[in-house]
């Protein structure tokens, strides 16, 4: 069978994220999707905790700020730390069993890993629904992504519970994590999506400035 999954996702326990463990479950199950990847900024305990607690196919990752770029670690349950170099992330993130995506790798404005993307790898993030400019970010992910024959994959990137599933990865497997992730090194899988709208990203800008700057919690996770 096929699953629908959204790759890349942050909740509220990202710094920079909005969305809480309910909101995660009624967008993704609103939006169609079989499961989700969390992968909140360098931190995975959010993830580990909304996964333990709800019925919802959640995959725990974690997106890793290495020195070059950001690196999203599919399906660990425990942290890689941050400021490592390129190949030390991708060999933790294999030592606890997880996979290697390079997340948006030519997107503008966010940190990238540009020409750090190597065989190393196991996946390529090729759609990420928040990349700007959106066409071209694809098109050269795409590339890179078979220039060196590895996995295509797709995520929203969303920190705004409504922008959930603007982009998601279907994967032929049983909607279980482990034959996901099995599926996914295989290349058994196909990214789609399209960039979230100008006006639902204004309208997350605004909530993150009033979760920020309004009240004394950072993110909108009431028990943080
Ligand atoms: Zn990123
Ligand atoms: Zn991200």
């Amino acid at each position: 069978m096929k699953v629908k999954i959204d790759l890349h996702i942050h909740t509220c326990y990202s710094y920079d994220g909005l969305i809480t463990p309910q909101e995660l479950v009624f967008y993704a199950r609103k939006h169609g999707l079989d499961g989700v990847a969390i992968t909140d900024h360098n931190r995975i305990d959010g993830a580990l905790k909304i996964a333990k607690e709800t019925h919802f196919l959640i995959i725990p990752s974690i997106e890793i700020s290495s020195r070059s770029g950001h690196i999203v670690g599919l399906n660990l349950t425990e942290p890689v730390p941050r400021d490592l170099s390129v190949e030390e992330t991708i060999d933790r993130i294999h030592e606890l069993g997880g996979l290697a995506v390079a997340c948006h790798p030519r997107a503008f404005l966010k940190s990238s890993l540009k020409g750090n993307v190597s065989q190393k790898f196991d996946a390529v993030e090729v759609i990420n629904a928040s990349a700007f400019p959106f066409k071209r970010s694809v098109k050269q992910a795409q590339k890179i992504a078979s220039s060196l024959e590895l996995a295509q994959v797709a995520g929203s990137d969303a920190h705004y519970a409504p922008e959930i599933g603007f982009a998601y990865t279907t994967v032929e497997a049983e909607p279980d994590i482990e034959e996901i992730v099995k599926a996914i090194d295989k290349g058994l899988c196909q990214p789609f999506g399209k960039a979230i709208p100008l006006r639902m990203r204004l309208k997350r800008e605004i909530s993150s400035f009033k979760a920020r700057f309004l009240s004394k919690t950072n993110g909108s996770c009431s028990n943080h």
